[in-house]
């Protein structure tokens, strides 16, 4: 157990990986360089809650590939159907009966998916939502919140959260200040901020676009009232809403967290934990607006890869599994006692810290301030989240390496994982304040 050192094999893999991939990774997020590491381990492969590095380290695993990962590694009902598709042939490019059925169980599950589009990522989920927003109201602007995350599109870099506030890039290069032009970001969890933008620009605004709760800058939840007062704002100007769930669908519960929250967008994107694994994203909502996406209306979206029958076949057996009886309580309910346990540990060893949860996904942010938004998330310690990341990881516990990352617990996280994990953090923070 331990971060595997100079003469380990993830070492090894890291130096041949520089050579030939951008930055040694496939995604910046997966970088260990906001928490002082100089290379990440490398995974070979997983079981249940577990991860196992190339030099034969196990982790217990709560970065769940941030977020996707509910249902654990192999599960093997997950592990028979890929076998069982791919067996039939992975991608024919014409309609299957596989994402007839899957569209018409997302339906069933976010009653406001009256017609969805399957895609293959987050990213193209919401990109293709905002062209279908604009394509509808004819207008061009779209408001976001500082410090949500929705994908490396062009407008959704603009002062994006999560991976982007990790790297201290909030808008990235490349994006054209044209395209900066038609996005207005406003700070979450301040109705009043909100309505001044749709005071001055309301007549431009083509969508509202948010994380219903927000897991970019690690988790926030809405104040009381506040999506209401997001719905009522966007009614009143004429603008559609929609909600990003890529994190939060099937998440925090069964269904979208518009399903508890008790707000209807008109437009969803989902992700993530919808695809058990494989690639898959999805967008859709109120049939008026949907339609007006090719071949029925002038708004272009297409994909090659799209609904590929390996992804929706798996994501059928993946809420087939979610559904069952009692999945979502149990998962609740262990988030809830690592969450309270990993707070009352911090406080014990003397550091401020706040602990914002839903359901099975939690942030710690080492604060003394409640965290409501970017500005309040970004006084966490950046330190001692980084500290805290290397001290977990040498103990054999996989965080995200980012203070706006979030702790997601999975179906396979046992009591004893559970306890193991508090374990080690009681352990990390004793030699953290020593
Ligand atoms: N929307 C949200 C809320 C996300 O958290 C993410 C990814 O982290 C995305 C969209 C983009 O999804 P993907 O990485 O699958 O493109």
């Amino acid at each position: 157990m331990g971060y595997p050192g100079p003469t380990s094999r993830s070492a090894e893999l890291y130096e041949r990986a520089l050579r030939r991939i951008v930055g040694a990774v496939n995604s910046p997020a997966r970088s260990y360089a906001a928490v002082g590491l100089p290379y990440p381990v490398f995974i070979a492969r997983g079981q249940g809650a577990y991860l196992w590095d190339v030099d034969g380290n196990r982790y217990i695993d709560y970065l769940a590939a941030f977020a996707p990962g509910i249902l654990g590694h192999a599960h093997p009902e997950i592990v028979e159907t890929i076998a069982r598709a791919a067996a039939d042939g992975t991608l024919f490019g014409t309609p299957t009966p596989y994402e007839v059925e899957l569209a018409e169980r997302l339906q069933a599950a976010i009653p406001s998916l009256e017609r969805v589009r399957l895609v293959s990522t987050g990213t193209e989920a919401v990109m293709s939502a905002v062209r279908v927003a604009r394509a509808f109201t004819g207008r061009p602007k779209v408001v976001k919140f500082e410090g949500c995350y929705h994908g490396h599109s062009d407008f959704a870099l603009i002062r994006a959260g999560s991976g982007p506030a990790t790297l201290g890039q909030p808008d990235s290069a490349g994006i054209p200040e044209s395209t900066a032009a038609e996005v207005i970001v406003v700070p979450y969890n301040d109705a009043a901020a909100l309505e001044a933008a749709l005071e001055r620009w309301g007549d431009q605004v083509a969508a509202v676009l948010i994380e219903p709760i927000v897991g970019n800058m690690g988790i926030v939840l809405p104040e009381p009232g506040y999506l209401q007062a997001v719905r009522d704002l966007t009614h009143r100007h004429g603008a559609l809403l929609i909600f990003d769930e890529v994190i939060t669908a099937f998440r925090v519960t069964y269904g979208g967290a518009q399903n508890v929250l008790g707000v209807e967008p008109d437009l969803t994107t989902l992700g993530k934990a919808i695809g058990g694994g494989l690639p898959l994203g999805a967008y859709g909502g109120r049939a008026d607006v949907m339609d007006r996406v090719a071949p029925l209306g002038p708004a272009y979206q297409a994909g090659t890869l799209a609904g590929n029958p390996l992804s929706v076949r798996v994501a059928l057996k993946a809420l087939d599994i979610l559904g069952r009886p009692g999945v979502y309580e149990e998962l609740d309910r262990k988030g809830r006692y690592l969450a309270e346990g990993v707070l009352a540990a911090a406080r014990r060893h003397g550091f401020a810290a706040q602990v914002n949860r839903m359901a099975s996904g939690f942030t710690l942010f080492f604060t003394d301030r409640p965290v409501r938004d970017y500005a309040s998330a970004s006084t966490a310690s950046k330190e001692l989240f980084a500290r805290f990341f290397r001290e977990m990881l040498g103990r054999g516990v996989l965080l995200a390496p980012s203070r706006f990352e979030a702790w997601f617990v999975q179906i396979p996280h046992s009591q004893a994982d559970l306890d193991e994990t508090l374990a080690a953090a009681d352990a990390a923070l004793a030699a953290m304040a020593a």
